[in-house]
Parts: C-alpha cells; sequence; structure tokens
C-alpha cells in the first residue's frame, strides 16, 4: 500500500468512521470541521449547571442492521462492552452522554476543529481552509473526502465535479428546529425523561443519561408540520416560540430560564436518499459519503464512510 495524504471535510459519523478504517490501514489522515467540536449532528452544548442533547441522541439496533460493514459491527460492539452505549428495548443510547461517544469514535484521530473548507481546487488538490473564522490557509492532498451534508457539499465542489449535481436532484433533506432551557428549580420535581404536545417533542435532560445536570433543563424538538413553520425564524424567534411550548407540555410552572437558546438544522434529516452507498470520483481523487448516500440515521452514516474508506483501500 502507498501512504496517502488524506484530507476528510466534516467530522461527523461518516467522517469519523471513514477516517478511523483509513487510519487504521495505516494513511495519514487529517479530519477538518468547521464546528466548535466534531461530531456534526451527534451535537451536545454545556452550560454552566447543564448538558444538552439536541441532534441525535439514539441509534437503531445494529445488530439488526441488515448493511453494516463488519468494521462498523466491531466498534459498536466494543462501545457497548465498555459502557460508552447501552441497549434500551430496541435502540442503543449513549450511557453518560453523546459527546462521550463522539470522543469514542474520535479516538486516535488526527481532527482539527473550528476549520472550515471554504473552496477546493480540485485540479491542484488544494484546499483553502478558514481557522476559526480567522486565519487562511491553504491544504494538499493525495485524497480528499467530503462528509457534510448534500447541498453544503454542492457549494464547495462549486461544479468541479459535472456528474455529482445531477446525482443530488435525487436528494432530499427535512429542517427542524430545537431549542434548550435551563431553570433554576429542584430536578427532583420531575421524574419523567420526555413529554410532548402536539407541536413538539420535550426530552428532560436530567432524567435522559448519567451526566451530572445540576440545574431542571430541556431539549425542544419540533415535530412535522410545525417544524416547517417554526425552522425559517431567527434563532431568538425559535426560543421563543418553543418557549411556549414547552411551558404548555410540562407539568410545572416554568420561571425565566437561566439559560436559553434556538438552534436550526437546516439539513438535519433525509427525506429522500441518494441511494448508493457512496460516491466516489477516482479520476479526480474525490470520495463522498455521508447518512444522506444511503439512509438517515447514524448507522446509515458510519456504514457509508467505512464502505467508501474501503474503496479507498482497493485502489
Ligand atoms: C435533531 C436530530 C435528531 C436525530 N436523531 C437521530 C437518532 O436518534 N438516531 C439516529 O440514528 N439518527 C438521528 N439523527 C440523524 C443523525 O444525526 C445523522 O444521520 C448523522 O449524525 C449524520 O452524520 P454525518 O456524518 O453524515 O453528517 P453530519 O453529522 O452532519 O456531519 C457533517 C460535519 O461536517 C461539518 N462541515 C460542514 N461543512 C463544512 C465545511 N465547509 N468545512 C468543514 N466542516 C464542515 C459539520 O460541522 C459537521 O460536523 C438526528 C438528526 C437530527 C438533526
Amino acid at each position: 500500500m502507498t501512504k496517502k495524504e488524506i484530507v476528510i471535510i466534516g467530522s461527523g459519523v461518516s467522517g469519523l468512521l471513514c477516517g478511523k478504517r483509513l487510519t487504521e490501514a495505516g494513511h495519514s489522515v487529517l479530519l477538518i470541521d468547521k464546528g466548535r467540536n466534531a461530531g456534526g449532528r451527534l451535537s451536545t452544548r454545556r452550560t454552566d449547571g447543564a448538558v444538552f442533547h439536541h441532534g441525535a441522541s439514539s441509534l437503531p439496533d445494529f445488530y439488526k442492521h441488515k448493511d453494516l460493514p463488519e468494521f462498523v459491527i466491531k466498534i459498536l460492539k466494543r462501545a457497548e462492552k465498555e459502557k460508552v452505549i447501552q441497549r434500551k428495548g430496541v435502540i442503543f443510547e449513549p450511557f453518560s452522554s453523546v459527546s462521550h461517544l463522539v470522543s469514542f469514535f474520535a479516538e486516535g484521530l488526527n481532527i482539527k476543529e473550528g476549520c472550515e473548507a471554504t473552496s477546493l481546487d480540485l485540479k491542484n488538490k488544494t484546499i483553502d481552509v478558514t481557522y476559526r473564522s480567522d486565519n487562511s490557509t491553504k491544504l494538499s492532498y493525495d485524497l480528499l473526502i467530503i462528509s457534510i451534508p448534500p447541498n453544503q457539499a454542492k457549494t464547495l465542489i462549486n461544479n468541479q465535479l459535472d456528474r455529482f449535481d445531477s446525482c443530488l436532484s435525487e436528494v432530499e433533506m427535512r429542517s427542524s428546529a430545537a431549542a434548550l432551557f435551563s431553570f433554576d428549580l429542584d430536578p427532583a420535581l420531575i421524574k419523567e425523561t420526555y413529554f410532548s404536545n402536539k407541536n413538539v417533542h420535550v426530552y428532560v435532560e436530567n432524567n435522559r443519561f448519567k451526566c451530572v445536570q445540576r440545574l431542571l433543563s430541556f431539549t425542544v424538538h419540533t415535530k412535522e408540520p410545525f417544524a416547517k413553520k417554526v425552522v425559517n425564524n431567527d434563532k431568538n424567534k425559535i426560543k421563543d416560540i418553543l418557549f411556549k411550548e414547552v411551558s404548555n407540555a410540562v407539568p410545572v410552572s416554568l420561571p425565566k430560564p437561566t439559560y436559553e437558546a434556538g438552534h436550526r438544522w437546516l439539513y438535519g434529516f433525509t427525506e429522500r436518499s441518494l441511494g448508493k452507498a457512496y460516491l466516489f470520483y477516482e479520476n479526480e481523487s474525490v470520495g463522498v459519503c455521508g447518512d444522506w448516500c444511503s439512509g438517515s440515521t447514524i448507522l446509515d452514516a458510519a456504514s457509508s464512510g467505512v464502505k467508501l474508506a474501503e474503496q479507498v483501500l482497493k485502489l
């Protein structure tokens, strides 16, 4: 095997697992992510007194997934054995927090967080990146993996792969909104883990995972079709709308929050996938992966990343 310099744009589940497979096979892999932390839609926010899980927070039963690469099954079995995840009925959930699961996936990887790819030159194999929205530089690669949602990939590729845009006509993503609230109230007031009404799901962060939560905290997610009405507002307005919903959904009277934030998931969920595990352009040395290639879950994202890595290893 000739050792390659591989850059992966995006350190969500697909990028992380792709990077892990290629790193373990002996390639030199750098992951870059514009977010503050790795994980992408597996996201956690820590504030003074609360930990919020406002992205994906469970995974389907990986023993039942029909088409998972052996490498993914091995990692998830180890995560189960080491109590990073645990079975809850027909799904698996993180044991202590989603960020613990992300750290488990990211173990041993070279990841540069706060680093955004702003443009690509596929002919000269370089990427313009901005680090922490400030310093700009160029990265070179032998092989590039793009592991980001489809619309963002389209913008970045910018017509340099003529067959790429036509594939995307098949793909549809759905947006949603979320909000995070904590209150200076005794968490013991509420024993339940979950409430809902017509418009929202409300997760009681105190009763979900084993991480320490000092304040009574809720993460609120919009349901369809309410999500469509809410998601185009700015984050402040989203927070105000969802505060009304949470006040109506939980059985205690809520004071002014000590922490409140709105969040938009513009490319949150796959409605219609590409129907292929990944895309690979051998002449240009570019691969594309992500949940949207073949499905809509963490397992589909992991599968896409690892299958692309295994294609690269055949070269
Ligand atoms: C609210 C919500 C709840 C969900 N719940 C579940 C669930 O319970 N179970 C489940 O299985 N799935 C769930 N999902 C879906 C799951 O989160 C996704 O399938 C999976 O996380 C997608 O991983 P990914 O690696 O394909 O993409 P992402 O996680 O989106 O990763 C892409 C990464 O690329 C980075 N990026 C983008 N552009 C650039 C750029 N130009 N430069 C550098 N970095 C860039 C982003 O910051 C991000 O970290 C949920 C999704 C949402 C939004």
